[in-house]
């Protein structure tokens, strides 16, 4: 089979024509019914096998060198369990054998980095029955949580985005003027107050626009950037849940940008440079891909061209290599996709950068021109860097199987007492570093050898820890060691502290080296 090269066929087909051609089985006539909402959709023919399928697929089976059937197991069909029980089963194939194998070995590398067992190991976060798909981040979680945000929000400080606070619950009516209602409604929680429909917003944009448009704009103002950690819900199926990667309430480093045409190409440059600096500090490579006017579109053929030489000239002024894709633009705008590569080489995509024709006149928003005359809507930018941060922490705990960098670690230094004599410096030594804002734990339990002691802190991913004895209380000082077992030797205590904030102020990735 595989070496006669059969190929894959694309066809597409007339919604009527699919319910006909899939009615010996309810499952797909179930998923055309409720998927397919253009005229059309593409199935896949290879041999006598014909099934719905967005593509792309490689040409022909010959080009299948190596095989594996990866999982296989039952669910319920929607992910609901009071449904029929389907099997589904994952496989993969590559087009040499040394594919495989290598896959193989980033497989095993990605489950000792898995982030739930980072999470439960390090005492990150967990999840409870009693709200599924929202996570509980503990005291370690929550620091680099607010630590990631914080970073964020210092860029917008230095970038001129304004930070705003917005609702959480919004009319039905909202979501109606938006467009969401129409393309999104199965993903947003609802319920009934007064007789009325009211929902828990999946998205901040239709927010923001409320705000711009709240009173008159001036060209003067132009561009607004309002930038928004209001809290997310989107209502994901059960069996899709997993861990921080698909969760049902998560925050986003979510900005919207609103401009003239002309200023995109500036803004667009903006929000490359601001990616890059935060991408550079967690370590990661990424890629660029522009995306372009798709066939169905919405908007001026003229506004979308002069936004695409815009985004053209602004990658090609940031220097990085990009790639076009071609018509894969959304139907409200051309955008930016940007792929990152983390340490063992997988690909996510966080950041996006994406224009909108549509929002803004669905809004009404307008802005008074040069000439005190009332012009057109301004273009509206949507940007996030991490993304959802809780998907980022998953991303960056897999990223640095759990070792995280100083500035990000939320066990930063841990005090030990050689014996029960030192035990009030190192408690002095500790409070001193706590003051300092540090993330400092103390380990007054002298039961065990002190080598034991070092060694179990190291284990669990201190980045530094500090050994107090006799030597130590009679000169002021610590005995300062990493996690890789660098010994840094005897330093005084307020030098010790001041050297540790600024590593942690320069987000070095490797301040164990650095101290
Ligand atoms: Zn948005």
């Amino acid at each position: 089979m595989m070496r006669e090269g059969h190929p894959f066929e694309r066809v597409e087909v007339p919604r009527a024509e699919l319910l006909e051609l899939f009615q010996y089985n309810e499952f797909k006539l179930w998923l055309i019914e409720r998927k397919v909402r253009t005229p059309t959709a593409t199935v896949y023919r290879c041999g006598s096998l014909i099934d719905l399928c967005r593509g792309p697929h490689i040409r022909h089976t010959g080009q299948i060198k190596a095989f594996r059937i990866e999982k296989s197991a039952a669910v319920h069909w929607d992910g609901n369990p009071e449904k029929e029980l389907l099997h589904r089963i994952h496989g993969i194939s590559f087009p040499d054998p040394k594919g495989l194998a290598e896959w193989d070995r980033l497989q095993e590398e990605a489950r000792n980095r898995d982030h739930r067992k980072i999470g439960k190991d390090q005492e990150l976060f967990f999840f409870h029955q009693s709200s599924p798909g929202s996570c509980f981040f503990l005291p370690k979680g929550a620091y680099i949580y607010n630590t990631l945000t914080d970073f964020i929000k210092e860029g917008y400080r230095k970038r001129g985005f304004q930070e705003v606070v917005t609702p959480n619950i919004f009319s039905q009516r909202l979501w109606e003027q938006s467009g969401h209602w129409d393309h999104y409604r199965d993903n947003i929680f609802s319920f009934q107050v007064d007789n009325h429909t009211y929902s828990l917003k999946p998205m901040n944009c239709p927010a923001h626009c409320l705000m711009y448009s709240h009173r008159p704009r001036s060209w003067r103002e132009l561009p607004v950037r309002l930038a928004d950690f209001g809290v997310l819900h989107r209502n994901e199926f059960s069996g899709a849940l997993s861990g921080l990667v698909r969760v049902r309430r998560f925050q986003q480093d979510d900005a919207h940008i609103f401009c003239t045409t002309e200023q995109i190409g500036e803004e667009i440059e903006g929000c490359l440079e601001f990616l890059q600096d935060v991408y550079q500090v967690f370590g990661f490579s990424f890629r660029l891909y522009l995306s372009t006017r798709p066939e169905t579109f919405m908007g001026d053929v003229e506004v979308w061209d002069l936004a695409e030489k815009q985004l053209q000239s602004s990658l090609e002024a940031f220097g990085q290599p990009w790639e076009l894709n071609p018509g894969d633009g959304a139907f409200y705008g051309p955008k930016i996709d940007v792929q990152i590569k983390d340490a063992i080489g997988r690909d996510h995509q966080c950041a996006t950068i994406q224009l909108d024709f549509q929002l803004p006149s669905r809004f009404g928003l307008s802005y008074i021109g040069k000439d005190g005359r009332v012009k057109a809507s301004p273009v509206l930018i949507h940007r996030a860097i991490l993304g959802s941060v809780e998907r980022m922490i998953a991303i960056l705990s897999e990223n640095y199987a759990g070792k995280w960098p100083f500035w990000l670690s939320p066990s930063q230094v841990m005090v030990l007492a050689v014996s029960g004599s030192t035990a009030d410096y190192a408690q002095q030594v500790h409070q001193q570093l706590q003051e300092a804002g540090i993330m400092s734990e103390i380990c007054l339990d002298t039961g065990s050898t002190l080598n034991r002691r070092i060694r179990k802190a190291q284990l669990a991913q201190f980045n530094f820890i500090l050994v107090v004895g006799e030597k130590e209380r009679s000169t002021g000082s610590v005995n300062v060691r990493t996690r890789d077992n660098k010994q840094h030797g005897l330093r005084g205590v307020s030098e010790t502290v001041r050297r540790l904030l600024e590593l942690r102020e320069s987000r070095c990735g490797n301040a164990e080296e650095e101290f």
